[in-house]
């Protein structure tokens, strides 16, 4: 007998079709002698809805309000899941984020599990085949409200129920087969990985391979809950997100990820004395801008260039600022670059191997692909090239890393 959590997310539980399909699939689980618990997501763009609505009936919304009104998403899916479950003859019953023992701070809109009490699901479970767990949401103790957890937060609540009730597995279920080695749209050789250590899904994620919210995978690590992502529209074996063992590091690049939300500014000239590029980014940090990849070049003449990425949203004031700050102190010009692509590759095999940046430098070279920036970490290389070029800078990468 194994004790299974098992998430569903928006596109899975989109029509009550769909619903009794994901109930008929956990009956398997359940002739097997296994005990499960669901978590789910309101039905297809159920919240996006709700919002809308709240929109229709003023235009400063009340944040605990809006909660409260977020939250019956996923109320209704409990319910029908449970109902399905129960007429295919099983004994099953709904929780909501409260009842299943979830608290979290009383920040609403995003709040933050602070524990779970894991003690009503597994008096329950004693009884039930299945208990059906409302996703997104958790109690706040001190104002006793509602809370929910942030825009696909459904993952961390299956993440974090399965951490409290030390489950054998979280199964995540969603429309894809898995996590790829890079993104097919772009890559049409890019394939399903069986198995990423929770660093790599993290980098990658963060990268803009979105299949789970990084919070989550980051509460997987931390408690080292095994996930397994797959699909729920067939049965085959999709991708394990666990620890990194030896194995792993046999593999140079798990994956490679393309960003395109960044876009660069060089501030060329500007003067080399101690405390500027603090005041520089001092101002950025000012008006709460992140910086990603910076790089300072070698000075001439007493004068230095500084380039650096931003976001996109944040592109527009932070050129603002800094031509303000050329005139003020005296830097010769501020050139901006908006069509760039981030490229990455990810893998831990990296710790324990040399050379791995002077092969994609010298694949991106041989195909004629500049380089602007780069950054590293223990188990990633970035480089900033032209937008035009990553299609094919993504290509060669993947092939040389053989990961086609
Ligand atoms: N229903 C919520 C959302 O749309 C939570 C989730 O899907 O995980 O963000
Ligand atoms: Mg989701």
């Amino acid at each position: 007998m194994s004790l299974l959590v098992k998430k569903f997310g928006g596109t899975s539980v989109g029509s009550t079709e769909k619903i009794i399909n994901i109930a008929k699939r956990i009956k398997k689980d359940v002739d097997k002698n296994n005990k499960v618990v669901v978590v789910v997501s309101a039905m297809g763009k159920t919240t996006d809805e709700l919002l809308a609505l709240a929109d229709q009936v003023s235009d400063n919304q009340d944040s605990r309000e809006l909660d409260r009104l977020l939250s019956t998403g996923e109320h209704v899916t409990i319910s029908l899941l449970a109902m399905a479950l129960q007429s295919l003859g099983l004994s099953a019953m709904s929780l909501t984020g409260s009842q299943a023992g979830i608290t979290a701070t009383n920040i609403y809109g995003k709040a933050r599990i602070e524990d779970i009490d894991p003690s009503r699901i597994e008096k329950e479970l004693l009884e039930k085949d299945v208990i059906v767990v409302a996703g997104f949401q958790g109690h706040n103790l001190n104002s006793d409200d509602i809370v929910t957890l942030g825009r696909g937060g459904s993952d961390l609540s299956a993440v974090a129920i399965a951490a409290a009730i030390k489950a054998d597995v979280c199964e995540v279920f969603t429309d894809v087969d898995g996590v790829y080695t890079t993104d097919p749209r772009i890559v049409s050789t890019a394939k399903k990985l069986d198995q990423i250590s929770y660093e790599e899904m993290l980098e990658l994620a963060s990268l803009g391979a979105s299949v789970m919210q990084s919070r989550s995978v980051e509460v997987a690590k931390k408690f080292d809950v095994v996930i397994h992502v797959r699909s729920s529209f067939n049965e085959c074996e999709g991708t394990i997100i666990k620890k990194e063992d030896e194995t792993m590091e046999d593999v140079l690049v798990r994956g490679i990820a393309r960003d395109i939300s960044e876009s660069k500014i060089t501030l060329v000239g500007v003067p080399d004395k101690p405390g500027l590029a603090a005041q520089v980014f001092q101002v950025l940090a000012e008006k709460d801008i992140n910086v990603d990849m910076i790089i300072q070049n070698v000075s001439h003449s007493g004068k230095t260039d500084i380039s650096f990425t931003v976001k996109n949203e944040d592109f527009k004031i932070a050129n603002d600022t800094f031509l303000a700050l050329a005139k003020e102190h005296g830097f010769e010009d501020v050139i901006t670059e908006a069509d760039i692509a981030k490229i990455s590759i990810v893998g831990v095999g990296m710790k324990s191997h040399t050379g791995v940046a002077a092969k994609m430098f010298s694949i991106l070279a041989e195909n004629e692909v500049n380089i602007s920036l780069i950054s590293t970490s223990e188990i990633k290389i970035s480089v900033v090239v032209a937008k035009d070029k990553s299609d094919a800078a993504m290509e060669a990468l993947h092939a040389a890393f053989d990961l086609a």
